[in-house]
């Protein structure tokens, strides 16, 4: 397997906490792709005494740290030997945890690919029990140059690197590393570097087939990890597996937000037809109960251009069938009228219904309750099915800002995603294009019913993208 860098690395510390315990020192063994090799190690300043036994077991002392300079001071170079490279340690869980967290206080993210040399070890000498560094140094005649300190530790994981690249079979130690590293293997007909520039923000992307027709399209807060994981060697999806296959060209957008990653997946979903999403649910069967004043309750299509906009509309059913089941089983539970709901006629003119004659109807089809209870009823049963009507005057802008503070504005009118403006021209594009009614869409009015209800968004009436801005600054 080839490696642009290696860093071998080892930390000593205050003690094994790496939230509250501190770096007291850090070596390391750099080996670039030649394999040339170059050792540095600091003393850290830690800010807290040392525990006496610790001082004991690495012989690091606080008069030693207390003229050493900060972590934050070593930050930025350590962060760039550590870029690119493959991050190796003895029990590297331990080690990166601690400088993760070291590098986060000093604002810096760390994301290194981690190897651990205990686990290539057990993997690479199974029969051995144990896989410390004193176990590595007798059991392959390793040359300790100083016990725990940090570069000579260190430089023992580089030795014993070369030990077993000496001494083991280059196919061995690859699937070794294979198995450990789980690199994600890239789909075989994409280049080489296509998943180079994948961000890691959050934003849509869309997966293509030999003939260019779209194949998936998913959304993630984190794009590049998401695009990652689909192709993991340890992914034993099907779905998966057969997408990786198929896939010959990937595609991006980054967007400001989840909402925004949510609403543009939802809309290309639609708009593609991608074979391996779930064929979203059709939604000219959308349906929901609208209650009247007068009457039974009256089946609403989404279809129908009042839909979102009617006040007392109780769903949303996927079907006819399913808004019937549902009505029936309310009435059950709370003793409703089926002749009254109008889901069943009467059996003759004046006779009670035939869930009256079991005393599972209230009367109300005889007058035996009087109406206007029986709708209260009906409206309280159905409280937690209430569709928000859509309660502004039109279009209305939601603003969404990135971590980086751009801004982006989500048109929507009528529970409709209208689509996502940028910039003022953007905006008045899609203004432009904008139909007067449009139709009730299920995706985004359950994204943004969420989102309104968390007060993730703010709602704005529609004047110009630069006085949207100018309001969202002032925020
Ligand atoms: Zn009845």
């Amino acid at each position: 397997m080839h490696f642009e860098k290696l860093v071998f690395i080892d930390l000593e510390t205050t003690g094994a906490n790496p939230v509250s315990d501190r770096i007291t020192e850090i070596g390391l063994v750099e080996v670039d792709a030649q394999g040339q090799a170059s050792s540095w190690s600091s003393l850290v300043n830690p800010q807290v005494s040392i525990p006496s036994f610790i001082q004991g077991l690495t012989g690091i002392n606080n008069a030693m740290v207390q003229h050493a300079p900060l972590f934050a001071e070593l930050a930025p170079a350590l962060f760039a030997r550590l870029e690119g490279a493959l991050f190796i340690a003895h029990n590297a869980r331990f080690d990166y945890g601690f400088l993760r967290n070291a590098f986060q206080q000093a604002g810096l993210s760390l994301r290194a690919e981690v190897l651990c040399t205990v686990k290539l070890s057990r993997k690479l000498f199974p029969l051995e029990s144990k896989h410390n560094l004193d176990a590595l140094i007798s059991r392959h005649g390793l040359q300790p140059g100083g016990r725990h300190r940090a570069l000579a530790d260190a430089d023992l994981l580089w030795q014993f690197w070369q030990h077993i690249h000496a001494n083991l079979p280059a196919a061995d130690i690859d699937a070794a590393l294979a198995t450990l590293m789980q690199r994600p293997s890239l789909p075989s007909h994409l280049p080489s570097n296509a998943l180079d520039d994948v961000p890691d923000t959050p934003g849509v992307y869309l997966f293509y087939g030999e003939r260019n027709e779209p194949l998936y399209v998913g959304k993630s807060v984190h794009l590049r990890q998401r695009v990652l994981s689909h192709f993991n060697a340890d992914h034993k999806l099907y779905k998966d597996m057969r997408l990786s296959q198929q896939l010959h060209r990937l595609e991006w957008r980054k967007t400001a937000g989840e909402i925004g990653a949510l609403l543009l997946e939802a809309q290309l979903i639609k708009d593609l037809q991608p074979i391996h999403n779930r064929m979203l649910r059709r939604q000219r069967q959308l349906c929901a109960w609208r209650l009247q004043d007068d009457g039974p309750p009256v089946l609403s299509f989404a279809s129908e251009e009042t839909f979102g906009h009617a006040e007392r509309l109780y769903g949303l059913f996927s079907s006819k069938r399913k808004a019937d089941e549902a009505l029936r089983e309310l009435a059950g539970q709370h003793q409703l009228c089926l002749v009254k709901l109008g889901l069943e006629g009467r059996l003759q003119a004046n006779k009670p219904c035939f869930a009256r004659q079991l005393q599972a109807c209230k009367g109300a089809c005889v007058g035996e309750e009087a109406h206007g209870l029986h709708t209260a009823r009906l409206e309280a049963a159905l409280a937690g099915l209430h569709v928000k009507t859509w309660p502004y005057a039109g279009v209305v802008g939601l603003i969404e800002k990135s971590v980086e503070e751009t801004t982006e504005i989500h048109l929507v009118n009528n529970w409709c995603y209208l689509g996502t403006a940028t910039s003022d021209e953007t905006l008045w594009a899609l203004m432009e294009q904008a139909p007067a009614r449009p139709a009730f869409d299920v995706d985004t009015y359950k994204i943004l019913h969420k989102a309104l209800q968390r007060g993730q968004l703010r709602v704005h009436p529609l004047p110009s993208f630069a006085a949207l801005q100018q309001i969202s600054a002032q925020e």
